[in-house]
């Protein structure tokens, strides 16, 4: 079995206790070994990422972007390698893990080209002789601590950005997905990136994790992870910035008037696509009375047709769940629904099969104070609830502590944008699924799904910059600001 080590100011280092890791379409295959990183190699990691700061955040920002171009290429590459890992590593089918390193490759070419840009903006002065504008500057050492969902793109979504901006980096990923996050900063390191300015240490979240968002030299924590971590955080971290990106209990309104066919697919990507573990998958579906029960014998016949098995294999649509907690929380959310009163339409079972499965389930006659339609699950049961019409479509779609994505199918313009209007969440789609976030769009929630930051494009520039107001007085004169107006 492979050992793999923790990067820290530019050399792969051994912690001391290891962990491993296994396949989840087969669990007796181990993926590898790998370090328990610990406070000590955080400070180190910090202490490296801080001696990086000064000539990192001198390099032209254009010219980072020549770094970040070539990680872009090198990821391009690989693609094929690393979307077959990760499918090996978390389970997600290759399709989509050939998407997840496609975002990446994405977030890495627009990166590039900000070095060229990152802009501040000039404006008037209320004086003679008075020049005001705003710049960016860098942050200082961030840390970066990322789930296994998108084991890439998440971590992407966070370094190149930082980087980008000036910043150096420590790295925490998730301890189910640790050699995606190594293959990434081997082409990060590939790639040119210099020494201490991407520190990578795998560990526990609770100790590695938590010593980093303590850590004084550490300016800004960017989280993407599940909701109580992410408030634990935002508790532990001080005055540092925290952007948090947590979780969502999705859904899709399906009207009267939809295009059912559109509809289903709908439903199926999004509440089953990567075995329903996305922060986007939609988990409700609030269809209205009218059609429910035409739309629940169909999407009933088109999940019976979904195919279980290893991601590798390209005609399977739905791989395993990430692990054993994972498929024992959908068991437990299935007994829940049952012992709430919800009819249970089709799956429910762990199958009999190696590896993490879980049947693709549908639960129907929800309501919505139901922990089925309330808890982020994030497996593949969906709840169907029924609605009157759109008033009452809306207010069940708003009924969830949570506000990521959202969904309509409907063919009445008013109702669209009514729907963008009054749905409480930080994306809504239209007559599209609740899940296809791009790179260059601001991605993030409302509500309990995140702290009022965005990732993505610009929103990604202002995560990871700050923002200095420089005011040029060449009057050659005290002026003062508010008093010497004339
Ligand atoms: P967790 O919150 O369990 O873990 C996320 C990361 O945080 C991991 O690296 C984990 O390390 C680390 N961590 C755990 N505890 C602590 C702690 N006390 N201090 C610091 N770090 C800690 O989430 P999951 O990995 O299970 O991811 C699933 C969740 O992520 C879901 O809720 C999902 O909705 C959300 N998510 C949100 C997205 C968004 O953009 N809004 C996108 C994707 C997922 P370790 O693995 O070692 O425990």
């Amino acid at each position: 079995m492979q050992k793999y080590k923790l990067y820290i100011n530019g050399e792969w280092v051994e912690s001391g206790e290891t962990f491993t890791r296994v396949n989840p379409a087969n669990p007796k295959e181990v993926t590898g070994e790998f370090q328990q990183g610990n406070e000590e190699d955080i400070d180190k990691a910090v202490e490296a990422a801080e001696n990086a700061f000064e000539r990192w955040s001198e390099v032209p920002p254009p010219k980072r972007g020549q770094v970040l171009l070539k990680v872009a290429q090198l990821l391009r590459e690989d693609k094929e390698d690393l979307a077959r890992l990760e499918t090996i590593e978390m389970g997600k089918v290759i399709i989509e893990a050939r998407g997840d390193v496609q975002e990446a490759i994405d977030i890495a070419e627009y990166m590039a080209g900000e070095g060229r840009r990152l802009f501040g903006f000039t404006t008037t002065s209320e004086l003679r002789d008075k020049f005001c504008m705003t710049i960016r500057r860098p942050i200082g050492v961030v840390g970066l601590i990322t789930p296994w969902n998108f084991p890439i793109a998440i971590p992407a979504w966070k370094i190149i950005p930082a980087l980008i901006c000036g910043n150096t980096t420590v790295f925490k990923p998730s301890s189910d997905t640790p050699l995606c996050a190594i293959r990434l900063v081997e082409i990060l390191e590939k790639a040119g990136v210099p020494k201490g300015v991407v520190n990578l240490v795998t560990g526990p979240g609770s100790a590695a994790g938590m010593h980093l968002v303590r850590h004084k030299k550490v300016r800004a924590i960017s989280f993407t992870g599940h909701r109580d971590t992410g408030e634990l955080i935002l508790k532990e971290a001080g005055l540092k910035r925290v952007g948090l990106e947590l979780g969502g209990k999705n859904g899709i309104i399906i009207m009267d008037d939809a295009d059912l066919e559109l509809a289903l697919d709908g439903v199926i990507w999004g509440g089953f696509g990567t075995t329903g573990q996305r922060c986007t998958a939609a988990s409700r579906v609030i269809v209205h009375e009218k059609i429910k029960e035409k739309f629940e014998k169909l999407l009933v016949e088109r999940i019976n047709k979904l195919k279980l098995g290893s991601g590798l294999d390209p005609s399977v649509d739905i791989g395993p769940l990430v692990n054993k907690a994972a498929q024992e929380k959908s068991q437990k959310y299935v007994q829940i629904g049952l012992d709430e009163g919800a009819k249970l339409s089709c799956g429910g079972k762990i199958p009999k099969m190696e590896g993490f499965f879980f049947e693709p389930t549908l639960f129907t006659n929800c309501s919505i104070d139901m922990k089925i339609a309330q808890d982020e699950i994030f497996g593949p049961v969906v709840s169907l609830i029924s609605v009157k019409d759109f008033e009452e479509a809306i207010k069940v779609m708003n009924s969830i502590k949570y506000g990521l994505s959202s969904s309509i199918y409907t063919n009445n313009i008013r109702n669209a944008f009514k729907a963008i209007e009054k749905i409480e969440a930080g994306i809504t789609y239209i007559n599209a699924s609740t899940i296809g976030a791009e790179i260059h769009l601001p991605f993030g929630g409302i509500k309990d799904s995140g702290n009022g930051t965005r990732e993505g494009g610009q929103t990604g520039i202002e995560e990871f910059s700050e923002i200095k107001t420089v005011y040029i007085d060449y009057s050659g004169k005290l002026q003062r600001a508010q008093i010497d107006v004339e």
